[in-house]
């Protein structure tokens, strides 16, 4: 074997897809399906004007290809959708400096108003206004990159959690819970939370990966939610768009949490509840369904697809934190290419 990834969401799955092209490629992945982690657990959107300046490089490289990918899909895995971020909480000059690093436009609170039916009169004094932002079918890509790395001969081992590794004659040898062993040249870690977790089993560095929770429900709705741009407070306070009849809304919350399966913050979804209802006529007052899932950060909040400097052979490709997905054609791209030099 050329090349293990380890880890079975969106991240593993791409940059795996990229590397079967011209490499024999094992994905193995802990648990008994893919993409059960912070994966299937996002808010599927696709925002040019997210993040940190190098997550919106890599997102802005990616919209062709999500729009369009290069092999089979189901059906569109992206939708056009329109994102509104709306100064709150005297936040305004945070509007302000987003319109001048991105290509979001500034608006006044009338024109957010008639943008955005369901915000309370006078509420919203400015607002930056992004038309190309893409509502995504986050499981219906992984699938479709999951059949296309196995077209390209690549294989998937489910239930499969990598437990130790030795490096032997410029090999590793990495062996999973059920004892069987796999080996191969190079290892890719993309186990999202568990990066400084499998870090240690190859004796890399210590990246002090944070995974952050964070929590997201739906919200049933009087409200008519014709036309509702994805919408979200500048002070990441909360952030809403429209799911068939209900809200889909989150606090935007980011408490530390060991790498594992989060549960909501009940807490967090009652602040958010009172913050969505402040600004906006939505009056929501109960949630249909809530989950959580963690964003893993690097130290410096960009993504970490590279070598590492102790362990031979073994790549880092972790810290996707809340962008992961509309990244990864273009980040999974990049790792591809450092692999091959
Ligand atoms: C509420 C929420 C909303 C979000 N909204 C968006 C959004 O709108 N747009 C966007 O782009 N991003 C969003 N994100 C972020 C996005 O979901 C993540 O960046 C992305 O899913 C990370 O993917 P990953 O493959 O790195 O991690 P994961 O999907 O967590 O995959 C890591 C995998 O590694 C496996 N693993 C761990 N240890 C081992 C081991 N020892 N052996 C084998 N396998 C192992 C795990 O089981 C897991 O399946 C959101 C996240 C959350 C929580």
């Amino acid at each position: 074997m050329d090349v293990i990834v380890i880890g079975g969401g969106i991240s593993g799955l791409a940059l795996a897809y990229e590397l079967a092209a011209d490499r024999e490629v094992l994905l193995l992945e802990a648990e008994k399906s893919l993409g059960l982690h912070t994966t299937g657990r996002s808010a599927a959107t696709w925002i040019g004007s997210y993040g940190p300046p190098v997550v919106r490089e890599l997102t802005t490289a990616s919209r062709d290809y999500l729009i369009e990918p290069p092999f089979d899909v189901d059906g569109p895995v992206a939708s056009p959708m329109a994102c509104l971020w709306v100064g709150v909480n005297g936040r305004d000059h945070e509007v302000h400096r987003l319109v001048e690093e991105t290509h979001s436009q500034l608006i006044d609170g009338a024109e957010a108003e008639r943008l955005c039916p369901v915000l309370r009169p006078g509420e919203v004094s400015v607002a930056a206004w992004d038309e190309t932002a893409l509502d995504l079918d986050v499981m219906g890509l992984h699938h479709a990159y999951t059949r296309a790395f196995r077209a390209r001969g690549g294989s998937v081992v489910t239930s499969a959690r990598v437990v130790s590794a030795l490096r032997k004659a410029g090999e590793w040898v990495v062996t999973t819970g059920s004892g069987d062993s796999h080996r191969a040249d190079v290892v890719v870690n993309a186990a999202g939370a568990w990066g400084d977790v499998v870090g240690s089993l190859f004796g890399a560095e210590r990246l002090r990966l944070e995974p952050r929770r964070r929590t997201i429900f739906q919200s049933p709705t009087n409200a008519s939610l014709e036309g509702v741009p994805f919408t979200a407070g500048i002070d990441d306070g909360f952030y809403f768009k429209a799911e068939g009849a209900s809200v889909l809304c989150s606090p935007q919350d980011a408490s530390l949490h060991e790498p594992g399966d989060p549960k909501p913050d009940q807490l967090e979804i009652a602040r958010a509840i009172e913050a969505v209802n402040a600004v906006t006529t939505l009056g929501l007052r109960s949630v249909s369904t809530a989950w959580a899932g963690l964003r893993t950060f690097a130290p410096d909040g960009n993504p970490v697809a590279r070598w590492d400097s102790k362990a031979d052979g073994y790549f880092w490709y972790v810290g996707q934190a809340g962008y992961g997905i509309q990244m990864a054609p273009a980040l999974s791209h990049l790792a591809a290419a450092r692999i091959r030099g």
